[in-house]
């Protein structure tokens, strides 16, 4: 039977030996990881602001444009 440990993360969860964290905690740490890699990305538009990788202009820009549109 394998033996079940708490999870030295969050303390909460048991794991097993074979483990490092719990799957919460693992996939917490997955994630804060993805995070961490990305690096802020400057605005085209204005080479000042940083802006989301899915977005084509940071939100000053996007503000601005939107005004111009109107
Ligand atoms: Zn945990
Ligand atoms: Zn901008």
């Amino acid at each position: 039977m394998p033996k079940y440990i708490k999870c030295p993360r969050c303390e909460l969860n048991y794991i097993t030996q074979s483990m490092k964290y719990c799957t919460l905690c693992a996939k917490e740490i997955e994630e804060g990881l993805q995070e961490w890699q990305d690096e802020p990305i400057i605005c085209p538009f204005c080479y000042k602001n940083t802006m989301q990788p899915d977005d084509l202009m940071c939100s000053q820009c996007k503000a601005k444009r939107n005004k111009c549109d109107s």
